[in-house]
């Protein structure tokens, strides 16, 4: 059976079952935690378990020929084959949905997939992007150096210049791009303003709200078009998987949904049980990765080796304004600025804490910490670092859901005693 008979009937039924509540055992307006404990899954499961069963199967079976033809002629309900989707996967996919406000959502094995995927789907040879030019240092590269080869032109302009962006806006522009708070500077965009950018000019629009999740940031309900998470970080939340999703319309993911069962990005069982274990508790681990990023942002701000610190919850950062009006809280993710420029100085305090881990990524229950100039800039050239905005006294600290005062005491003698 080829890819596109299967995407014309394989998908139809989850499309019927991912609006919020549909099909599962949270009705619409429930809240938020509700939603991420109950939403995407049946009340009744199969073994009559209260969690959804791993089912390890690349394929599934047809009790007789006519079955498959039913399940073709009639759009049925049921899985093919493991590439097109899982059951688990479905559920997921639904429970996210239901989060994000959104009326469909569809994971990807990692959130480069879900880029790839998408900008796969929508892009032609001889369209053009715009990007808002703080950004994720692989999606940039996936533009940059690859849709490049296709044919695809990049353009970015910098983050929240709307007048600069509008102006790049061309008859060939298909997607404007752009991530709200942006990775590592934390600057946040008016998702309404650029919404209605997109409207106005009849260009789609994407909004990667990794760093802000649904607790935090409701671009869908803003009218952005399309929301993008890695799923690795919070919604995963806990260090141990990789996962991405694309949140938008039944109608604009379709295709999107097509080419993914051809790319085959997609989870395995086992992958996507762990997802649907981490959502469990998003919620409460939200509200507490916010109390920790306020309170650790807080401390360093006012620590008198720190220079500059990049939180959106600070009255000092530059879109606070447009941080409170838009966002519900700031997140886990806190940057900053040492006084000293030195590159070991800076080093020498993440060495020297005890409670984060040295790692790169964000978002899971235990705190991590990283200097961007190692972690993930060391082979660029001093004057791509520049551009990128990468300073050499740079920390990225991922506060996890540890108590906040062990975190503070952990940072205080780092600072202190390296000093
Ligand atoms: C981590 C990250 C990605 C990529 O996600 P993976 O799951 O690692 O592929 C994209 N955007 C942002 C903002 C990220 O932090």
């Amino acid at each position: 059976m080829s890819p596109i008979q299967v995407s014309e009937t394989n998908p139809g039924d989850s499309r019927k079952e991912t609006s919020r509540g549909d099909g599962s055992s949270a009705p619409p307006g429930h809240q938020m935690s509700t939603l991420a404990v109950h939403a995407g899954e049946s009340r009744q499961k199969p073994g009559d378990s209260i969690t959804d069963p791993i089912f390890c199967a690349s394929t599934y079976t047809f009790r007789d020929t006519q079955a498959i033809i039913d399940f073709i002629e009639q759009e049925q309900p049921r899985e093919e084959y493991g590439r097109y989707g899982n059951p688990g996967e479905r559920v997921a996919e639904r429970k996210i949905a239901a989060l994000e406000g959104a009326e469909e959502a569809v994971l990807y094995s990692s959130g480069m997939a879900a880029l790839v995927g998408l900008l796969m789907t929508k892009l032609s040879s001889g369209d053009e992007v715009i990007f808002f030019n703080e950004c994720y240092h692989r999606s940039r590269e996936f533009c940059r150096k690859h849709l490049s080869r296709f044919g695809v032109t990049t353009i970015d302009v910098p983050t929240g210049d709307y007048d600069a962006m509008r102006a790049a806006i061309g008859p060939q522009t298909r997607m404007l791009i752009s991530e709200s708070p942006t990775n590592p500077h934390q600057s946040v965009v008016d998702i309404h303003r650029f919404a209605k950018l997109g409207h106005d000019t009849g260009v789609e629009t994407l909004i990667d709200a990794t760093l802000a999740t649904p607790y935090n940031l409701r671009p869908i309900e803003a009218g952005v078009d399309y929301v993008l998470h890695s799923a690795t970080k919070y919604l995963g939340g806990h260090n141990d998987l990789l996962a991405g999703v694309i949140a938008g319309s039944q109608k604009m993911l379709e295709p999107v949904r097509y080419l993914r069962g051809i790319m085959g990005a997609i989870n395995g069982p086992q992958n996507i049980y762990l997802l649907l274990r981490g959502l469990k508790t998003f919620e409460l681990r939200m509200a507490r990765h916010n109390e920790n990023g306020q309170r650790v942002a807080q401390f360093l701000e006012a620590h008198p080796r720190v220079e500059k610190v990049y939180y959106p919850g600070l009255p000092s950062h530059r879109d606070h304004d447009i941080a409170v009006r838009t966002m519900r809280g700031y997140g886990g993710l806190v940057t900053f600025l040492l006084k000293e420029a030195d590159w070991r100085a800076t080093a020498d305090v993440v060495d020297a804490v005890t409670i984060p881990r040295i790692a790169p990524s964000l978002g899971g229950v235990e705190s991590l910490i990283e200097q961007p100039l190692v972690m993930s800039y060391y082979q660029c050239t001093p004057q791509e670092r520049a551009e990128y905005g990468i300073p050499d006294n740079m920390i990225r600290l991922s506060c996890g859901i540890e108590d906040s005062s062990d975190l503070i005491a952990d940072l205080t003698q780092a600072l202190d005693g390296t000093s």
